[in-house]
């Protein structure tokens, strides 16, 4: 099957072979006639399928052939792509860059955190297709710097994450703006019922396309669990990557404190790190990224919001420092690595404060991952759990809404308060190597679904 067997145009094929692509993905070969047959999508699709082309190529192709629908001399956008985070909007953007340039239309990206005036004097020059984060477009379109009443094309992606990080008041807001008469398209990894209706409201009789099974985790991808006592791990993560000669490791941590100093700390044992958060300036952010692309950089620690989209091709190594509260979360972590076919290895350094979070995740992918102790760290079998800090020292919430999920930050909590949602307490349920460990110091135990999650 080939990108021109699926309709699309002399000029687009060549730049995407010229991008070195001449097999479409699953998700490509489904999306692209779905898209270019002009009705709304409903896809289910994680990063690392393919999924950007797949709804940009066709896109592109639709704006290339159907006449504009804009008033002469009007600026208005054609086409609006909103996605959740900086670096997902900027890579996006990218790939419009990439397929489209071969035609005459025009991109640009905005989000926040960067200055706006730039972005006011792009719109003022007039572009066809605009990929944002929610809440910058909003501030645009207040300052009327932006005239969304002739998009044609409208696309979600990663819809799940954008509820989660609490875009939903946002996306009203926007959809609110955009004329009645357009195509949608929604893309999601995950279906929760607050995805569904999002659909329901958006979607008119679309087509649903679903590739690789809900929560199932590539099979690509080589998981690994190393049992390690928490005050080890930062020992056992420079052993690996020195033992192993890894040279591009994105390492995953729940908080920005934790990454900060994990990157500090790597740096030490001499190993280049940088960390990337949502408290870095977008230069920082893009700066470690490209360093880390290049291959200057061994390792990049980044926090789950931070690392959404990060899109490097063959990700070879992607390792969880610890691991996520939200099963869920693992996957799209691991999701990085193993792309698009290429093999890649997920290492997870769990101690026993983790156990219940591990139970979540095997639970969710429906498989054990194996485990493997590497000798000299042996877990210590007398260890006791011990409450997980959810969030640094000082945490804002990110996105507008925050992260609704998480709860309120956790710095300590005592076994009888127990745990529910993102402030449950210590995993009472014996060690996630097996050892039969029992914890007797009473209280409630934590393991199970906790209840008061929200996903
Ligand atoms: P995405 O799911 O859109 O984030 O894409 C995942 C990765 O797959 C990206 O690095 C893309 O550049 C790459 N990719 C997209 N389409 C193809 C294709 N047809 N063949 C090989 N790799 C692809």
């Amino acid at each position: 099957m080939s990108f021109a067997a699926l309709g699309l145009s002399e000029n687009l094929v060549r730049a995407v072979t010229e991008h070195g692509y001449n097999t479409p993905t699953p998700i490509q070969m489904q999306a692209i006639p779905a898209v270019l047959g002009g009705g709304d999508l409903l896809a289910g699709a994680q990063t690392g399928t393919g999924k950007t082309a797949g709804f940009v190529l066709p896109l592109l192709q639709r704006l290339m052939t159907l006449p504009s629908k804009r008033p002469a001399g009007s600026k208005a956008i054609r086409a609006l792509i909103l996605a959740p985070t900086r670096e997902l909007a900027a890579q996006v953007e990218e790939s419009v860059r990439t397929y489209g340039k071969y035609s005459k239309l025009s991109s640009a990206v905005i989000f926040g955190g960067v200055g706006i005036n730039p972005q006011i004097a792009a719109l003022r020059r007039g572009i066809d297709i605009v990929v944002a984060t929610p809440g910058r477009l909003l501030d645009l379109h207040q300052q009327r710097a932006i005239d969304l009443a002739h998009v044609e094309i409208l696309v979600l992606d990663e819809a799940d994450r954008m509820l989660d990080m609490g875009f939903i008041h946002d996306i009203k807001r926007v959809l609110k703006l955009l004329p009645v008469k357009r195509q949608n398209l929604l893309f999601s990894a995950t279906f929760s019922d607050e995805i569904k209706t999002l659909a329901d409201s958006l979607l008119d009789n679309p087509a649903l396309i679903e590739v690789a099974r809900r929560n199932s985790t590539a099979e690509a991808i080589t998981q690994k669990v190393h049992p390690v006592d928490r005050d080890k791990k930062r020992q056992l993560l420079s052993h690996l990557i020195k033992q192993n000669d890894w040279h591009q490791v994105l390492v995953f941590m729940r908080t920005k404190h934790g990454a900060n100093r994990l990157a500090e700390l790597l740096n030490k044992d001499g190993i280049t790190a940088l960390a990337i958060h949502g408290n870095k300036s977008q230069g920082a952010r893009t700066k470690a990224l490209s360093e880390f692309k290049s291959g200057d950089l061994a390792v990049l620690v980044a926090t789950d919001i931070a690392a959404r989209g990060i899109d490097i091709d063959q990700l070879p190594h992607v390792v969880n420092y610890d691991l996520p509260n939200v099963a869920e979360d693992y996957v799209h972590r691991i999701g990085r690595t193993g792309r698009a076919g290429a093999s890649g290895e997920a290492v997870s350094l769990v101690c026993i404060d983790e156990a219940a979070y591990l139970r979540d995740i095997e639970r969710l992918i429906k498989r054990e991952i194996p485990k493997e102790i590497i000798p000299g760290f042996e877990p210590d079998p007398n260890a006791r759990p011990e409450p997980i800090q959810l969030r640094s020292p000082g945490h804002r919430p990110q996105g507008r809404g925050g992260r609704n999920n998480r709860g309120a930050a956790q710095t300590k909590s005592s076994p009888k308060q127990g745990g529910t949602g993102a402030n449950r307490s210590v995993p009472r349920q014996g060690h996630p190597l097996g050892t039969g460990h029992n914890n007797t110091g009473g209280g409630r135990r934590g393991g199970g679904n906790g209840g008061g999650r929200s996903r």
